[in-house]
């Protein structure tokens, strides 16, 4: 078995290249350009990276991007006046709330007070509703799309296929569970109060895991053939030079020659939920002129992979 691992950098950077093309179109159409807006609270220096890299991201597509950062004393209504601000603001296309965020601000209270046609997010009740009616036309989060977009570019069509998704969060197993859902897969939904683990592993023939478990998955529990993407981050001992670790829920190492594919970490879902945020700010955009656009991902470039 060949093994292939996918190239999330080279991937979303070709993604985001053709973005571009996408956006020139939209100006010309409307004489705007899609802007993000960013929340972030507190000093988190994660959540500062996590913004920089957008930011970065985003200046390089010519897309604008402010960020909004306050105190983390901030109270719960403070912030949502500045929501509502931002929500009429003409000027601004997406807003996002940067994760995590201090323990007495509620994610979902506050997403609640985010415009459902400015939320890339997709985290509001009203675009997680048009997820559960398979209403294309709703934003849907960045992290399952990126996965999502993997395995359209791979299958074409999920029909017939045994998915197993591991991790049940709002943010990442059940809206990819739903779209893999209505692209006919077969779907198991596994969490960390699910038994037989393994024996699930051993049935899939695509597993995405989210956990945040490190190699929680690795060679021996898998199919041959199996395509295995692979969404978690935990932060390990720091290397010899220093630098932080980041590990996935899986190793890589132990999936040659059995695995048909398989994603890294760093370098595999990180880059393509980015390039997925982008692509939302320029769908909200859209829906923001009375244009609702399903998402179609059939004329962006193929995906990159690198050699082992
Ligand atoms: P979460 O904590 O909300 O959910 C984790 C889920 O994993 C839960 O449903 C839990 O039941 C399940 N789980 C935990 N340990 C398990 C185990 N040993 N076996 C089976 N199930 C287990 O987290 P989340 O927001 O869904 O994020 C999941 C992971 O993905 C985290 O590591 C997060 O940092 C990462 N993440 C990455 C990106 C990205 O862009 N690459 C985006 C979002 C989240």
């Amino acid at each position: 078995m060949n093994t292939h691992i996918i190239d999330g950098t080279q991937t979303a950077h070709l993604f985001l290249q053709h973005l571009q093309n996408e956006v020139a179109v939209f100006t010309s159409a409307y004489g705007s350009l899609p802007a993000l807006a960013i929340i972030r609270v507190g000093n988190n220096p994660e959540s500062a990276l996590y913004v920089h890299h957008k930011i970065k991201t985003f200046e390089k597509c010519g897309f604008p991007v402010k960020e909004f950062w306050f105190d983390e004393s901030i109270s719960s209504s403070h912030l949502e006046k500045n929501i509502q601000a931002l929500n009429s603001d003409p000027e601004v296309s997406g807003i996002i709330i940067q994760l995590p965020l201090p323990s007495h601000l509620s994610r979902s209270v506050l997403y609640s007070h985010v415009s459902p046609s400015k939320d890339v997010d997709g985290l509001t009740p009203y675009n997680q509703g048009k997820l559960l009616q398979s209403d294309p036309h709703g934003l849907f989060p960045c992290t399952p799309l990126g996965c999502f977009f993997i395995l359209k570019k791979l299958y074409g069509s999920l029909i017939k296929k045994r998915v197993l998704m591991i991790g049940r969060s709002v943010l990442v197993g059940k809206p990819l569970a739903l779209m893999c859902l209505d692209d006919h897969a077969t779907i198991t939904v596994a969490h960390s109060s699910s038994s037989d683990l393994e024996m699930l592993l051993k049935e899939a023939d695509i597993i995405v895991s989210a956990t945040g478990s490190a190699r929680l998955v690795t060679g021996h529990h898998i199919n041959v053939g199996a395509c295995v993407l692979d969404v978690g981050i935990s932060v390990g001992s720091p290397l010899a030079n220093g630098k932080r670790q980041i590990i996935g829920d899986t190793d890589i190492s132990t999936f040659m020659g059995i695995a048909s594919y398989c994603t890294p970490v760093p370098g595999g879902i990180g880059p393509m939920t980015i390039a997925l945020l982008a692509y939302n700010t320029l769908k909200a955009a859209y829906i923001q002129k009375d244009d609702f656009r399903a998402y179609d991902f059939q004329n962006y470039p193929d995906l990159v992979f690198r050699s082992h």
